[in-house]
């Protein structure tokens, strides 16, 4: 809804006129603006008041002194009888001490730096006093001027600008200088997209033959596989301009103003051209129209129309492509796909071994690597990660050795960052009883000794009982080769994996805990989609579904499910009790050691003269992290 107001045309300038303090839309907005401010000031006020710091754990005195003697704490902070303390990897702690306990010096002679805090006396009341007082006056000040303007006060010097346009500013104009040699992997994107490259450096030799220009490609993919990177390396290639937005910016509170902003935008890139529009998230203003006829989508709506409405008023001449990119391509309108729109659909795919092996490539250039860092390894041991993943085990990699004081990236230093991408860092202050790390190293040497004997099993790539992020050990395991399809025994062999860990907590204690919980919920996934969607029970070839099946049926999936889930108890239990010598040994070496990985594990398990040979060493895929949760 553009006010019918036309602002004075510049033909140089492809810029809109600055925002007029006059334009009482605009004067309007600065009260809304503020108004919110005023909220935000009160909230963050309000907020102070609270302790919205770090997570602090509660435990009791005896564990802080005994911490602080084992030289794990880095301070102290002692307020009353409260003691807060922070370990050496970050987590804080707190317990209460006793009256008259002076634990001041006990924490000096152990280089545990302390503070003893005054009582807190929060923010002053006046404080927010005086900022409430002082936007109040702010508001009452605008909305005079607002009144004055409206009642047409003075001289008509600046013209009243439409609303939309104000905020045309925004677009993220930049000249990219990446480059498609900074894109790893992804041959055949790059193939389609050097098309595009073509047409907008050499535009005559493509209109001479009277070519019909693409004008719209779609880029699709899961997050982090590089949609945004290679549209800028398109633009780096063709050495034109590129206009970035995001769908979700466009769908603003503002009724009118994602449909003026894509005119906006479009009006500049012909100005500008040759040159890519770049269209993050489309799926945010392109979905599917006519669903409900709720107002709230009538803003959405407009902006798509708007955005369909410049796709076709490209002429030939018009020297630009838009660029979208989405994970969701099924909910996006059809009309957003016809011929002439985004018809070109690109993929980009989680990389398989040898994109992993030259993204690494990629971002280990201007890394000081130690000779002996093998890319190939790590490239095996990072299935199912995207290009982002990639790039930040690299950086975490860089911090960890800058931390450790290495001259040089080690392997170790990159094998931990591989962890930490995946499970979260190591909580090694995690403080658990000895009877809690017991039930830990055989609930993980459950899960390890049934994946390496039952022949269907990916092979397991470590074992740790290092707490990390939510679990308190890990289990890591992959495929031996990028796969697409998995076979029915394989399906099986997870699940027997995945009950492994519970297994050996009641074979060897009796008992059972919580620790399960997250294996459960995996099992139960598995099992599901093997009698629901795979047809791999004996109710046969059926898609079964909550909504389309009737309650017998359901009642008998749940059967085959809950069976399927019961075997592979029965021979993980059948495994480990056969080995129960093996799982003792082990996993009180494991407590030791804490980590133990493929080839000591094989070792252990067989013997040097073993079956060691056969340590698989093929590339894997899609990592399974079997953690216990806390
Ligand atoms: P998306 O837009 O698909 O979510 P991005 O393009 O934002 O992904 O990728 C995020 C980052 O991940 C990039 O800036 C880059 O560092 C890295 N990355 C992703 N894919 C690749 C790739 N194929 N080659 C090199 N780096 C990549
Ligand atoms: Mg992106
Ligand atoms: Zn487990």
């Amino acid at each position: 809804m553009e006010s019918g107001n036309k602002p004075p045309k510049s033909p140089r300038s492809s810029r809109p006129p600055l925002p007029s303090w006059r334009n009482p839309r605009f004067l309007l907005l600065m009260l809304v603006c503020v108004a919110v401010f005023a909220g935000l000031v009160e909230f963050a006020l309000a907020s102070r008041q609270h302790d919205n710091g770090p997570i602090v754990h509660q435990t009791n005195i005896s564990q802080v002194l005994s911490l602080a003697d084992q030289h794990k704490l880095s301070s102290a902070t002692i307020n009353g009888n409260t003691v807060v303390v922070v370990t050496t990897n970050g987590q804080h702690y707190s317990a209460t001490k006793e009256d008259g306990q002076t634990l001041t010096q006990y924490f000096r002679d152990r280089n545990v730096a302390v503070t003893v805090a005054q009582p807190d006396t929060g923010t002053p009341a006046w404080v927010s006093i005086v900022a409430e007082g002082a936007l109040f006056a702010l508001l009452i000040v605008l909305a005079f001027v607002i009144i004055r303007r409206s009642s047409g006060g003075a001289g008509n010097t600046g013209q009243a600008v439409p609303f939309g346009r104000s905020r045309a500013v925004r677009f993220n104009e930049s000249h990219p200088t990446v480059m498609f040699k900074d894109v790893a992997g992804a041959p055949e994107a790059k193939e389609e997209l050097q098309e595009i490259v073509h047409f907008l450096k050499y535009p005559e030799k493509f209109q001479k033959m009277g070519a019909r220009i693409p004008k719209g490609v779609l880029l699709v993919g899961p997050p982090g596989t590089g949609k945004t990177l290679i549209s800028r390396a398109v633009a780096g290639e063709a050495g034109v301009a590129f206009y970035s937005v995001s769908g979700s910016e466009f769908v603003e509170m503002f009724v009118g103003v994602g449909a003026s902003r894509v005119r906006d935008l479009f009006k500049m890139a012909k100005e500008n051209a040759p040159c890519i529009i770049f269209i993050d998230e489309i799926d945010a203003v392109g979905r599917q129209r006519g669903g409900m006829p709720t107002t709230g989508n009538d803003e959405r709506e407009q902006t798509l129309n708007q955005l369909l409405v410049e796709m076709d008023g490209f002429s030939k001449h018009d020297n630009v492509v838009v660029i979208a990119a989405t994970n969701r391509p099924d909910v996006l309108d059809q009309a957003l796909l016809r011929p002439g729109r985004f018809d070109r659909q690109v993929m980009l795919e989680k990389p398989d071994v040898a994109g992993r092996i030259s993204i690494l490539g990629v971002h280990a250039e201007g890394k000081p690597l130690a000779p002996n860092v093998n890319l190939e390894r790590l490239a095996k041991q990072t299935a199912g990660m995207s290009g982002a993943d990639l790039a930040n085990v690299l950086n975490e990699a860089a911090i960890l050795a800058a931390r450790r004081d290495h001259e040089l990236i080690q392997q170790p230093d990159l094998e931990e960052s591989i962890l930490r991408v995946m499970a979260g860092p190591e909580r090694k202050s995690h403080v658990l009883t000895e009877a809690e790390k017991a039930i830990v190293a055989y609930h993980e040497m459950g899960h390890a000794i049934v994946m390496r004997m039952l022949p269907g099993c990916d092979p397991v790539q470590k074992v740790s009982t290092i707490s990390r992020g939510m679990a308190l050990g890990i289990t890591v395991s992959a495929p031996a080769e990028d796969r697409a399809l998995l076979r029915r025994t394989e399906l099986l062999g997870k699940l027997a994996g995945l009950m492994g860990g519970r297994a050996a907590e009641e074979i060897i204690f009796g008992d059972i805990t919580t620790g399960a919980a997250q294996d459960i919920k995996m099992a139960t996934n598995i099992a599901r989609r093997m009698v629901r969607e795979f047809g791999m029970s004996p109710l046969g070839m059926l898609l079964i579904e909550d909504d389309n099946v009737g309650p017998q049926l359901a009642t008998q999936a749940d059967a085959e499910v809950s069976l399927l889930v019961d075997q592979a108890y029965k021979t993980a239990k059948d495994i480990l009790t056969e080995h129960r010598e093996k799982l003792v040994s082990i996993s009180e070496y494991l407590m030791q050691v804490e980590t133990i990985d493929a080839q000591e594990l094989d070792l252990l398990l067989f013997g040097p003269a073993g079956r060691l040979a056969e340590v698989p060493d093929t590339s894997p895929d899609a990592v399974t992290l079997e953690g216990i949760s806390a």
